[in-house]
């Protein structure tokens, strides 16, 4: 078993950064979830027991890594794996090395006040997401498996049955990562680590500037199917691109700039719309922190310049993005505002919408009005988009609109049930979400918005 053969480069070659520490083992462990696919991938056999953190695979270093983070803008000095550890990596199917990471494993030496457990609704919840993100093509970390403890976690909503996740990340380096070495030593140990690991071959600012790219893109992927992480501080956000630790997120449904979620986020920091300027913002961190290695008088400068190609990459993603999600012949920048103020102003489903054009383009509107308060808004919209389209375009929509996103009250639905001994639903959710873009008329209630009861006053934790 490839298990018995992990690496554990990142804590053998950087020095200061992780803690060796042993996962609690969970006293009566149940698998709720094995992520056959990506096992396959990872060339990893099925082991309860380690997934669960009764044994420590042969030879494996299982550590609690250190970062740092900002959040909600406030700099904390020493955050860390709490509850998790870096059990060690693999080199997978395609020749790439990943992390194999147990969320949920005990308390560590940063968890601080923590009890370093996690509830079974926001592991399975990890676990949803990060594969519907996978599915609509987006790069994120991936649950490999999640297995219920037998033992009760305590919170404020009293004693809820425990989880570990078993999470497969290309890296756990964070901002936050960079931000504790900037303070507290092997800074360049570490940037070298992650240049080496994940943009081979180039310089510092090089190096920055991949960052910035990488997030550009993964930011533009998130806005385009509506995805709203819920928690972007910088020990949130991933040197390699992916999207990473799923708390409170969420996909909108009506669209509206302003949605948030996340029951504590009050001020709206990390609102749908704000996700592209708190990017900039968290990369500004990170480029901090690389002052030093990028060095010369002008660093400074260099770095802003590279950090200001933010919007220009990010536009041009979500440009592009959008451009076929619509089926254009080229970008409209004021075709899109366009758009985006109509389906504001009569509070449209923002999946359902594109996926409702196709059959406006063959004349048949019932699907697009059934989504407007004034049908015929929609009408004098499709009258200016017509002429913009191209067949080419219109023939590749359904490949980028999905049919199905995580729907809230059909993850809370599903999420609920597991946690009452039910995982059906749970099972019947992700085949649907791991290929969304693939619509058949049996799994139409997977396509329906939320019910009126769950618009304007559901919240994530
Ligand atoms: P998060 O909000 O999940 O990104 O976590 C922020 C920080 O809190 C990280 O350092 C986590 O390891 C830590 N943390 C979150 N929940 C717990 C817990 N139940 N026990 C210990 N540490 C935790
Ligand atoms: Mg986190
Ligand atoms: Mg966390």
């Amino acid at each position: 078993m490839q298990l018995a053969t992990l690496e554990n480069t990142f804590a053998r070659e950087l020095e200061g950064l992780t803690v060796p520490w042993q996962p609690v083992a969970a006293p009566e462990p149940q698998l709720l979830l094995h992520n056959e696919a990506l096992a396959a991938e990872l060339g990893v056999s099925f082991d309860v027991d380690v997934f669960a953190g009764r044994a420590v695979p042969e030879g494996a270093v299982p550590v609690a890594m250190a970062y740092a983070g900002h959040q909600f803008g406030g700099y904390s000095p020493r955050l860390g794996d709490g509850r998790a550890l870096l059990l060690g990596e693999l080199i997978d199917a395609s020749g790439h090395r990943r992390d194999l990471h147990l969320k949920g494993s005990g308390r560590t030496p940063f968890a601080r006040g923590g009890d370093g457990k996690a509830a079974i609704g926001p592991m399975l919840r990890e676990a949803v997401i990060g594969e519907a993100m996978h599915g609509l093509g987006i790069p994120t970390t991936r649950a490999l498996a999640v297995v219920a403890t037998g033992e009760p976690v305590f919170r404020e909503a009293g004693p809820l049955p425990g989880a570990v996740l078993t999470r497969v990340a290309s890296s756990h380096i964070r901002v936050g990562t960079f931000e504790y070495a900037a303070r507290n030593g092997g800074l360049r140990e570490l940037a070298d680590y992650a240049i080496a690991r994940h943009y081979p071959g180039l310089g510092y600012l090089e190096f920055l500037s991949a960052v910035v790219d990488a997030q550009a893109r993964l930011i533009a992927q998130w806005m385009l199917v509506g995805f709203i992480h819920g928690v972007m501080n910088t020990d949130n956000m991933a040197i390699s691109g992916e999207s990473i630790d799923y708390g409170p997120c969420a996909f909108m449904d009506a669209y509206d700039p302003g949605t948030v979620f996340s029951s504590i986020d009050h001020a709206g920091r990390y609102a749908y719309g704000n996700q592209p300027r708190i990017a900039v913002w968290n990369l500004s961190r990170f480029a901090e922190t690389l002052l030093p290695l990028i060095g010369g008088d002008d660093a400074v400068e260099r770095a802003t310049s590279v950090l200001q190609s933010f919007d220009d990459r990010y536009g041009a993603a979500w440009r592009a993005g959008m451009t076929a999600k619509l089926g254009l012949r080229e970008p409209d920048a004021s075709f899109f505002e366009d758009t985006l103020s109509l389906l504001a102003a009569q509070r449209v489903d923002y999946t359902n919408f594109f996926r409702a054009l196709p059959d406006a383009a063959l004349g048949d509107a019932r699907r697009a009005h059934a989504l407007f308060t004034d049908p015929s808004a929609f009408d004098a919209w499709a009258d200016h988009w017509r002429p913009l389209t191209s067949s080419d375009g219109l023939a590749a929509m359904n490949t980028v609109n999905p049919a199905y996103i995580p729907r809230n009250h059909l993850v809370e639905e599903a999420l609920t049930a597991a946690t009452n001994d039910d995982l059906l639903p749970l099972g019947r959710l992700m085949e649907v979400l791991a290929r969304p873009f693939d619509e058949r008329e049996e799994r139409a209630p997977y396509a329906e918005p939320a019910p009126d009861r769950f618009t304007g006053v559901y919240q994530t934790f």
